[in-house]
C-alpha cells in the first residue's frame, strides 16, 4: 500500500475513535489556564451544551434556509441578540457567519458593491487604521480592493483620525475601527471616525470581533468603555464573534448593518447556471447547523446575568494583571486596553520580548509574541480568557521571574545579539529570495522541514528584521512546506 493512501478495511468505531485522541497528545494544553488565546472556555458546563446542541444539527445543511427553518430561526435569533445587545436602530439586520473573517468579508463585499451600485465608484477603497485586523487586508485581497493603511498613535494606539481623513477621497467606500483592536484591546475614536464618515458619505465598519460581546459587560461593571456601537451616528456594520467571549463553539460570528438595503450588497444570487438557484447570504454555501444550533443554545444557557459574572471574573483577573506587569521593573503596558487583551511591552534597552516569550514557554506557559512594525514595538499579547482565571497571580510571578532572566542576559552581551540568519539577511536582495534561500534561512533558526524548532524566539527574532514583504514570503514560503502533501 502506497503511504497516505486509504486503507482498504475500515477501522472499527472504537479503534479510530481512540487513534484520534492519541493525535491529541501534541496539542496546545488550553485546560490548565497556562495557555492564552485560541480557546474560550466559560466551564465544563457551557461546553457540554455547545456540544451538544453542535451535535443535534451536526448532519442539518443551511444551504437553503427556507428548507431548514430551524436554522432560519437560530440565525434571526442570534441575530436579534447581537443587534440589541450593540444598541440597533429599527430596520437593523444581519447574518450569522462562520467567524470574524467571514463577517469582515461580508460587510467589506457589502460595502464595495455599495460603492459600485450606488455611488458609481469603479474601483472602490478601504481605509483601515494599522492596527485592524488582517482580516481586512484578506478581505480586500480576496475582492479586488485597495486597501489604504493609515498609522495609529505611538502610545494610545488608537486610531489616527486625520491619517485616516487623508487616506480618505472620492473612491472610498470603508472606513474601520476597531472595539477593541486585538493586538493593544484599545477602542478606536469611533465617534470621531463616524463624524469623519458622515462628512465624506462613506461607510464606517467597526470590527467588534473580539470586544463587541464583552465591552458592554465591562461598561456595565464599571469599566472605561468609549461608546462603539450604533448609538454613534456614522457606524454603518459591526462584526462580532460568538465564538470569542460569548464562548459558543468556533465557527460562530455575526455581521450587523444599520440597515437592509446596505444587507442587500451582502447577498450572492445565481441563475446562471443549469443546477438549482443558488441564493447565499453569506460566503458559505452548504454548512453545518451544528455552529448556529450551539450559539443560539450557549447564548440562551449562559443568558445575561451568566455573562455579566464571566465579565466580573474577567476583569477582576485582567486588573491583576495590569498591574503586576506595571509592578515589574522594565515591563509596561501599552496604551490603555478596555478589555481582556493586553500588549505587554519592554522599556527601551531591555531584552527581546521574543526571549522573555520563550523563557515563559519553559516556565510552562503559552504567550503569544507580536512582532515590530515600523514605529509600533514588538510585545508580548495575552487574551486573557476564563480558563485562565486564579492562575494570574502565578503567571505574574513567572513573568517576572523570565524577565530578569532575559535581562541578565540581555546586559551581559556586548552589543547587540548576532543572529547570523539577519545576517544572512542583511546581505540579500528581498526580491531575489528565492525557495532555498528560504528553507537556508529557516534551517539557521532551527527549523527543518515541517518540523518545529524548541525556541521560537530565534524565529520570531527573524522575521522581526525583515521588511513586511519579505516576512509575508517566508512565511507563505513555510507554510507551503508545513502542509507537506
Ligand atoms: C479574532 C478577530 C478577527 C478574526 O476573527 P476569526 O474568527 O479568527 O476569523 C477579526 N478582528 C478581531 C479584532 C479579532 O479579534
Amino acid at each position: 500500500m502506497s503511504k497516505g493512501a486509504l486503507r482498504e478495511k475500515g477501522l472499527s468505531h472504537d479503534e479510530i475513535i481512540s487513534e484520534l485522541e492519541g493525535h491529541k497528545a501534541n496539542d496546545l494544553k488550553w485546560r490548565g489556564g497556562s495557555a492564552f488565546s485560541y480557546v474560550y472556555h466559560a466551564g465544563e458546563d457551557v461546553e457540554r451544551v455547545g456540544k451538544e446542541a453542535y451535535m443535534m444539527y451536526l448532519s442539518e445543511n443551511g444551504l437553503d434556509p427556507t428548507v431548514f427553518k430551524s436554522l432560519l430561526e437560530f440565525d434571526t435569533a442570534v441575530v436579534e441578540i447581537g443587534l440589541r445587545h450593540l444598541n440597533a436602530p429599527e430596520g437593523a439586520v444581519g447574518n450569522f457567519t462562520s467567524g470574524g473573517t467571514e463577517s469582515i468579508i461580508c460587510a467589506v463585499k457589502a460595502a464595495r458593491n455599495y460603492a459600485r451600485k450606488v455611488r458609481g465608484i469603479a474601483e472602490p477603497n478601504i481605509v483601515i487604521p494599522v492596527t485592524a485586523h488582517a482580516a481586512f487586508h484578506k478581505a480586500a485581497h480576496y475582492l479586488d480592493m485597495e486597501c489604504r493603511v493609515a498609522p495609529v498613535d505611538t502610545t494610545t494606539f488608537k486610531a489616527d483620525v486625520d491619517a485616516m481623513a487623508e487616506l480618505t477621497d472620492a473612491n472610498t467606500a470603508l472606513l474601520v475601527g476597531s472595539a477593541a483592536s486585538y493586538a493593544h484591546g484599545v477602542i478606536d475614536p469611533i465617534a470621531e471616525l463616524g463624524q469623519l464618515a458622515l462628512d465624506r458619505g462613506v461607510l464606517l465598519h467597526v470590527d467588534g470581533c473580539i470586544g463587541g460581546w464583552l465591552l458592554p459587560y465591562f461598561k456595565r461593571l464599571g469599566g472605561t468603555v468609549e461608546d462603539f456601537d450604533f448609538s454613534v451616528p456614522g457606524v454603518t456594520s459591526i462584526s462580532m464573534d460568538y465564538h470569542k467571549y460569548a464562548y459558543c463553539p468556533k465557527g460562530a460570528s455575526v455581521v450587523l448593518y444599520r440597515d437592509a438595503a446596505l444587507r442587500h450588497h451582502q447577498i450572492f444570487s445565481c441563475a446562471d447556471w443549469s443546477g438549482y438557484t443558488v441564493v447565499n447570504a453569506v460566503v458559505q454555501s452548504s454548512r453545518t447547523g451544528g455552529p448556529m444550533a450551539a450559539a443560539y443554545a450557549v447564548l440562551n444557557y449562559v443568558g445575561d446575568e451568566g455573562y455579566l459574572e464571566l465579565a466580573r471574573k474577567l476583569k477582576t483577573e485582567t486588573e491583576i494583571v495590569i498591574d503586576g506587569v506595571e509592578s515589574i521593573d522594565g515591563l509596561h503596558i501599552m496604551g490603555e486596553p478596555r478589555m481582556s487583551l493586553l500588549a505587554i511591552g519592554i522599556d527601551p534597552g531591555g531584552p527581546s520580548p521574543f526571549e522573555v516569550a520563550d523563557l515563559m514557554t519553559e516556565l510552562g506557559w503559552h504567550v503569544q509574541p507580536q512582532l515590530s512594525m515600523g514605529d509600533y514595538p514588538a510585545n508580548i499579547h495575552l487574551t486573557i480568557a476564563p480558563q485562565n482565571v486564579g492562575r494570574m497571580e502565578d503567571f505574574i510571578d513567572d513573568l517576572a521571574d523570565a524577565y530578569d532572566r532575559a535581562e541578565e542576559a540581555h546586559s551581559k552581551k556586548k552589543g547587540p545579539g548576532f543572529n547570523p540568519a539577519a545576517a544572512m539577511l542583511n546581505n540579500l536582495d528581498i526580491s531575489s529570495i528565492d525557495a532555498n534561500a528560504i528553507s537556508e534561512l529557516l534551517k539557521m533558526v532551527g527549523v527543518n522541514g515541517s518540523e518545529m524548532p524548541e525556541k521560537m524566539g530565534p524565529i520570531h527574532t527573524l522575521l522581526d528584521s525583515m521588511p513586511t514583504d519579505a516576512r509575508n514570503h517566508v512565511l507563505t514560503a513555510y507554510f507551503n512546506a508545513l502542509y507537506t502533501s
